[in-house]
């Protein structure tokens, strides 16, 4: 049985205030396959708090048992900061206070590096293991961030570039369980997401810069290993995996869902060779087979106005390019009750809708997941409202 937990002190955020995160790895670091898990990048999302402290219980069992191959670290909160920024009750904790940054932005860019070694043909013949000391390396050779959110962004990108398999897990306002991976990891990607019973898989080519711009974290580790793979260094298979796992919406959290969650991440991570077989739960999982969407072809609808927004569509529910998915209630408009609709801009599946429903001109109504690229469709770099 091995069991190590470790503090990780942050500079301070002002007299007296110094944030701290918190590890608890399982297994042996030293051997096997590595699995690195975290919950609470974005503040405001909570549903992967939970998972973990189930996933901590489960995993203790599992190496009382001998059953861990690799080791398992898990980040039970990422982002202590952002989890304190509350405005008069309300947690804000998808940007930083301190200069509106999201926090799953402008991590480094490990990539470039990897190439330099391919090219100077120092690449040859090292292992997994040898490029995750490289990747150490490289975040150590980086200046230390004066400011805590990039002490906290820097601590966080060492524990993941240490790890094979990276989940990163959020939510969304009010949606479906689904997952963002780069395109080469398409297919490990559905199978994370059929475990967990996320229909949409939601992948973006290497380099895209993050999925809404930007290099998040999920990007950091995928990019990386990206390169390996188009240098013929690994497979897609045999390289290292991340994802950001969106667990619905931020008020989906309970225990049946969390324990689901987390035996579902234990079952791919046996899949994946961190555990040994018999962690597996071998709990049938009657969800449809995850489908991958191209990032690209996803839509933002926005609002037309302002108003109450009234849903005609479930996340989940199948829309067609000119259907009516919500309505909002106009306010101060001339007649009563007035509607507006929203209509969807693309064939696909409804996977985000807004949780608040007073809504402004220009906002996320929607996310819909589409199949093809629309013509004149707008990029889905996000903006900053969401
Ligand atoms: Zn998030």
């Amino acid at each position: 049985m091995t069991y190590l937990k470790q503090d990780i002190s942050l500079p301070g955020m002002g007299p007296g205030i110094a944030p701290r995160l918190v590890t608890h790895t399982f297994g042996n670091p030293h051997s096997g396959k590595s699995a690195y898990i975290q919950a609470g990048l974005h503040g405001d999302e909570h549903p992967g708090l939970l998972v973990i402290q189930h996933l901590l219980v489960l995993l203790k069992s599992l190496d009382q048992q001998g059953a861990i191959a690799g080791c398992v670290t898990l980040v039970p909160y990422a982002n202590p900061i952002g989890m304190a920024q509350r405005v008069f009750g309300p947690i804000v904790g998808r940007f930083d206070f301190e200069n509106g940054e999201n926090f799953n932005r402008n991590y480094p860019t490990l990539s470039d590096a990897v190439r330099e070694q391919v090219a100077s043909g120092k690449g040859a013949g090292m292992t997994a293991r040898d490029w995750k000391a490289f990747f150490q390396a490289q975040l150590d050779a980086q200046q230390p961030p004066r400011h805590v959110t990039g002490a906290m962004k820097l601590e966080l990108s060492r524990l993941a570039m240490a790890h094979d398999v990276v989940l990163d897990l959020h939510c969304d306002t009010d949606a479906i369980a689904h997952l963002y991976a780069s395109r080469l990891q398409s297919a490990r990607a559905c199978k994370l997401a059929n475990q967990i019973g996320a229909p949409v898989v939601l992948v973006e080519e290497p380099e895209s810069g993050g999925y809404s711009g930007g290099n998040s974290f999920d990007q950091m580790h995928a990019n990386a290993w990206s390169a390996l793979v188009e240098a013929g260094l690994f497979t897609p298979e045999t390289a290292g995996f991340a994802a950001t796992v969106e667990l619905r919406g931020q008020i989906d959290i309970s225990d049946e869902l969390a324990q689901n969650d987390a035996e579902a991440i234990l079952d791919f991570l046996a899949q994946e060779g961190v555990l040994s077989q018999e962690a597996a739960t071998g709990k049938p999982r009657p969800h449809g087979a995850a489908q991958v969407y191209p990032l690209e072809a996803a839509s933002h609808i926005p609002c037309p106005c302002s108003g109450v927004v009234v849903y005609l569509k479930e996340p989940g529910q199948q829309v067609l390019k000119g259907e009516v998915i919500a309505e909002i209630v106009t306010l101060d408009g001339d007649q009563f009750n007035e509607r507006v609709p929203i209509v969807s801009d693309v064939d696909g599946v409804l996977v985000v809708r807004q949780l608040h429903r007073l809504v402004r001109n220009g906002q996320r109504a929607a996310f819909v997941a589409g199949h093809a690229l629309q013509p004149g469709h707008r990029s889905s770099k996000l903006a900053l409202d969401f």
